[in-house]
């Protein structure tokens, strides 16, 4: 591509949510700002397609933690209604257990009384579960979520740490969920924010309740038109404050220059810069586009990563409208052991998975043509899996014999749209390490100051995105996006400074 800007202050690799934070919070400084992007369209996971009157959302579909997408477009001096019609989901999801469905209800009071009929006398245990995970909740985003990660010293504020001590955010989740319940499904229910996104619960810290809170009280919410519109609106408020967007164009290295970055280059050119706000994938960028002496990192580390399990995601069409199916639906209609076996331990191709159904067209007439239904369908695997005959197709037919009976009717002849993705996609079309879907596991010690940091070795350059600081998610990249734009406005202001100095001085 022939690209005619030659020099930006400040260059973005990336059009993901993070890129797309960082562009705008860095073009807000006052930095001149170029967002480099492979595909054709902003979103990174989060991209669409359209086939055959369908309108599918390619990777996350809950919106959960309203309150980070409020505080993005307010730093821009914007509000999310304007660019967002939001409305909250009631029943929140359902979930499907070996006896029957649960509908999860909107409201903190509402899933108290589910979880007396499920439990009797759980009621008091409830609350003190939620009122820990809401200052967990509160206290994560005031001192543990806004802050680069690359020192421990960020985090050593003594009352905070305090506070997170008595609150056991470092024990393990599994055992504090089961010191306040011991029914079966109120235990699955409320590990299920981790175990799709993360790790087993026995080896999440419990930090991560914070996630229960977000769920019950915070809501889950849909952008009407898709999850697509949050990047529509974000790209659209980006070019609004003067960002501009190389798409469909590949960056192909980071170069450097008298110990700081000078250039990237990409497909057919190379434009100068001060600073570099990576938003790709990390492990991309540092092994694929840096030179070697600037990596903090080498094999080694990034083979020994734990990483959260791949995605296996079939896209479907169907020609008529499903009864009993809300519009998050978790099956969680069979024994997790053998699955949670097959994902973590020893990694291989589950027989009977739990799986997860998202129907947007329960909600929204847009994504799927009138009397038909848009089903977007996940099953979670180990890290890397690779088929090496049927397999897609073979728990394609697991999961939709099981979705059929839940459902009580047929759905495999009215499938007019199929289309799968999985673990090679997300490499061929992210650069993605492993074939990431959603990043490092939510381990102990793959936590705050100990996810790959956000300041590279070489000055000037920054990374932002799941792979770093806060972590996996999209409320997580939109802030991981603007702290690393306030660390890259930081070193410029003061290079721009040092430089001024210098000026003097040998002008003197
Ligand atoms: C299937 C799935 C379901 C999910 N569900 C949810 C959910 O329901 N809710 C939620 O909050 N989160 C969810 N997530 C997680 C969330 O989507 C991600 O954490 C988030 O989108 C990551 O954003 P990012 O900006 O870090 O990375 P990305 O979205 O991957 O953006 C990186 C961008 O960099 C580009 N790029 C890569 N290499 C280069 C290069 N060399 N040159 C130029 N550009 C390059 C890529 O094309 C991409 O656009 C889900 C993720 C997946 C995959």
């Amino acid at each position: 591509m022939n690209i005619r800007i030659q020099h930006s202050e400040a260059v973005v690799i990336g059009a993901g949510f993070a890129g797309l934070a960082a562009a705008t919070r860095l073009s807000d400084l006052g930095l001149s700002v170029t967002v480099i992007e492979k595909h054709a369209t902003a979103g990174g996971r989060a991209r669409m397609f359209e086939s055959d009157g369908f309108k599918f959302d390619m990777g996350p579909s809950w919106y959960w933690m309203p309150d980070v997408f409020e505080q993005f477009f307010n730093t821009a001096g914007e509000s999310v209604d304007k660019y967002l019609d939001l409305i909250r989901l009631d029943p929140s999801y359902k979930v499907w257990f070996d006896d029957g469905p649960v509908n999860i209800p909107a409201s903190l009071g509402r899933v108290r009384a589910l979880f007396e009929s499920i439990e009797p006398g759980s009621g008091p245990a409830f609350d003190r579960f939620m009122k820990e995970a809401g200052e967990k909740y509160r206290l994560g985003m005031a001192e543990f979520v806004w802050k680069p990660g690359n020192s421990i010293w960020e985090f050593a504020k003594p009352e905070a740490l305090f506070s997170a001590m008595n609150m056991s955010m470092f024990s393990s989740l599994s055992r504090h969920i089961r010191n306040h319940f011991s029914h079966p499904k109120i235990i699955q229910l409320l590990e299920f924010p981790v175990l799709f996104l993360g790790s087993r619960p026995e080896n999440s810290p419990a930090l991560y309740s914070l996630m229960n809170y977000a769920d019950t009280a915070l809501g889950t919410w849909y952008p009407m038109g898709g999850m697509y519109e949050i990047v529509r609106s974000m790209e659209m408020l980006a070019r609004k404050k003067g960002v501009r967007f190389v798409l469909d164009t590949e960056v192909t290295g980071i170069v450097a220059k008298e110990g700081q970055v000078s250039n990237v280059t990409f497909t057919g050119g190379s434009i100068e810069c001060d600073v570099v706000i990576a938003g790709a994938d990390y492990h991309h960028v540092e092994q694929r586009l840096l030179p070697t002496p600037w990596r903090l990192y080498d094999n080694e580390y990034w083979e020994s990563r734990k990483m959260s399990p791949g995605a296996l995601i079939y896209y479907i069409g169907v020609d008529k409208r499903l009864p009993n199916l809300e519009h998050h639906n978790l099956f969680f209609d069979v024994p997790f052991e053998a699955h949670a076996n097959a994902i973590y331990d020893n990694p291989g191709w589950p027989l009977d998975p739990l799986f997860y159904v998202a129907a947007p067209s329960k909600t929204d007439p847009s994504v799927a043509p009138e009397g038909c239904e848009n089903l977007f369908i996940l099953v979670p695997l180990a890290a890397g899996l690779q088929p090496h005959g049927n397999e897609y197709e073979v728990l394609f037919d697991n999961v939709i014999s099981r979705l059929e009976q839940a459902v009580g009717s047929d759905i495999r002849s009215s499938i007019v749209f199929k289309r799968s993705y999985a673990h090679k996609d997300f490499q061929d079309d992210y650069n993605a390490f492993r074939g990431n879907a959603y990043g490092l596991a939510n381990t102990m010690n793959q936590t705050a100051f100990m996810k790959p940091k956000m300041k590279s070795k070489l000055p000037g350059l920054f990374y932002a995105g799941q792979l770093t600081t806060p972590g996996p998610g999209v409320p997580p990249s939109l802030i991981s996006g603007q702290v690393a734009a306030e660390e890259a406005f930081q070193w410029t202001s003061k290079t721009k400074i040092s430089k001024t100095k210098k000026t003097e001085v040998a002008a003197l």
